[in-house]
């Protein structure tokens, strides 16, 4: 098999295998062919992750946060200088095009590395003088073993997002990728361990939900951080509950997109192309509701589809020319497919695509649907595919409180050269990460993540430090101790 890993799980710094487990077939989305075969993990494996985390975690956390980032900034250089073979991971891993991973995968999590590395040797806390001499300080301390758990879409960047952060802070993590992609997580831990990290201090499982939810069950574990549906995140946030355990929570979205008529309208429609199409639309963050004024709507549109009609290169990931890839499986594609069709019997006008190519995988066209109205089933719930829903309007108003109408809050984004009226949305926008003439960057200074049923806490930047980080308050008694008698 073209991808098949010395093992299926990573634990306390080697390969371990339980064939016990039930299968996990990887199947490389472009053909539909099996390159790996791997178990899903036993309960005896989930005890030896977190039984070596937990075992892991105070040696860890007593080096300096310098000794640490530099394990971090060794691994990131490392998976710079093998970014060709771990594209090529990702890309049987997912079925993403090769010229796509080999600027998006790898190299973010190698950002990551680098960034969070640079990071751990300034992680501290603050003095703090309080009246009569006394005062106070904060130490930040680590959480302890930290759950990450991944969707399919990113299998490399959502691990070292989890992971660089984590262990920047001195943590230890056990992280269970998702059955559909369970490759690329294994390289990173053996990046890790290659580039010097601990035995124990980052491991790997692999499993279905089941798995994941008897990790987050563990009474050993201090945090979770989910990138998911909203609906497994409601339910890994309510387990968590339970053990009063820290959580980030990276949910889905229904991102709206604005494009006013004063905007550089081929700048927006590449905009739209990013936040719909890239990652054949499997990226949480997507503008899938694109809302045009509609004295521009038909040129708008007009420009998409010509782009789309000139640009789109589908076939085999692996062939570098290639642009746009297949689904990541046939129950995604199944699923895009019926949205597809409720789009249709809703009254959406197809404007450009919806149908499944005639290949072995599971490509289907980029698609472009106009005259979407806000209460069809295609602009209320997230796709996550190459599906865009254009939809216009009159007023700034009423495409701002049209914009916000939706359970959801990961990303919004919009095209206009008025410099007030851009600065004016993004704060009026409802949601975690506002894009002005731009669309879909997530660059690792940057904090990313959502409000409303979109999730809770961020990634990436400083801000990522307090969330896989506790402050302990010390106070210091100075001179006398008054007491009431
Ligand atoms: P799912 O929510 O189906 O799964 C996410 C992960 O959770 C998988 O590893 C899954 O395992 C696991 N899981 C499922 N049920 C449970 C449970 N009860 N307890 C613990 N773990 C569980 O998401 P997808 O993998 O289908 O990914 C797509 C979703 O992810 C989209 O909604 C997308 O928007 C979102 N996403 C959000 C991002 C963000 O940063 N905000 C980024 C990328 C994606 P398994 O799949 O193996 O069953």
């Amino acid at each position: 098999m073209r991808a098949q890993p010395k093992a299926s799980h990573f634990v306390n710094g080697s390969y371990f295998e339980d064939d016990a487990g039930d299968a996990i077939d990887c199947i490389y989305a472009a053909d539909g062919t099996v390159v790996a075969r791997l178990y899903e993990a036993t309960d005896a494996v989930t005890e030896a992750a977190i039984s070596a985390a937990k075992a892991a975690g105070p040696a860890w956390a007593a080096m300096t946060g310098t000794e640490r980032g530099r394990i971090l900034r060794r691994a990131s250089d490392m998976m710079r200088d093998l970014n060709q073979s771990l594209s090529e991971t990702e890309t049987l891993d997912t079925g993403k095009p090769l010229q796509e991973t080999l600027v998006a995968d790898a190299t973010s999590g190698a950002d990551a590395l680098e960034y969070f590395g640079g990071l751990a040797g300034s992680i501290t806390g603050e003095h703090i003088p309080l009246p009569g001499g006394d005062w106070a300080y904060t130490i930040r301390e680590p959480l302890g073993v930290c759950v990450g758990i991944g969707a399919w879409n990113y299998p490399t960047q959502i691990a070292c997002w989890k992971a660089a952060p984590a262990l920047a802070c001195g943590n230890t993590m056990v992280f269970k990728p998702s059955e559909t992609t369970p490759l690329s997580a294994l390289r990173v831990a053996e990046i890790l361990k290659d580039a010097g990290l601990p035995d124990g201090v980052f491991n790997v499982v692999q499993g279905r939900g089941g798995v994941g939810a008897a990790l987050i069950g563990d009474n050993r574990v201090a945090k979770v951080s989910l990138t998911g549906s909203v609906p497994t995140g409601k339910k890994v946030y309510a387990a968590a509950a339970a053990g009063m355990r820290h959580v980030t929570m990276e949910l889905g979205g229904k991102s709206p997109l604005l494009v006013f008529a004063d905007a550089d309208l081929d700048k927006a429609v590449s905009g739209a192309i990013l936040g719909n199409f890239y990652s054949s639309g499997q990226v949480c963050s997507n503008g899938t509701r694109v809302f045009v004024e509609n004295n521009v709507r038909d040129d708008f549109v007009a420009r998409l589809v010509r782009r789309l009609r000139d640009g789109v290169i589908m076939g085999d990931p692996m062939d570098e020319a290639v642009n746009f890839g297949p689904l990541v499986n046939e129950a995604q594609m199944g699923i895009v497919l019926d949205y597809i069709e409720k789009g249709k019997s809703e009254g959406a006008v197809l404007a450009y695509g919806g149908r499944r190519t005639d290949r072995n995988g599971f490509f289907v066209e980029p698609t472009v649907f106009t005259d979407v109205r806000d209460d069809m089933t295609i602009a209320q719930e997230e796709i996550f595919g190459p599906v865009l829903s254009v939809l216009d309007f009159a007023t700034e108003e009423e495409a701002l409180m049209r914009a916000n109408a939706t359970p959801f809050g990961l990303a919004a984004g919009v095209f206009t050269r008025d410099l007030t009226r851009a600065h004016r949305i993004a704060a009026g926008f409802e949601a975690g990460t506002c894009y002005i003439n731009h669309y879909n960057a997530a660059p690792v200074e940057m904090p990313f993540g959502g409000s409303k049923l979109s999730g809770v806490g961020r990634e990436n930047s400083k801000a990522a430090i307090n969330h896989y980080s506790e402050a302990k308050t010390v106070y210091v008694g100075m001179g006398d101790v008054e007491a009431p008698f």
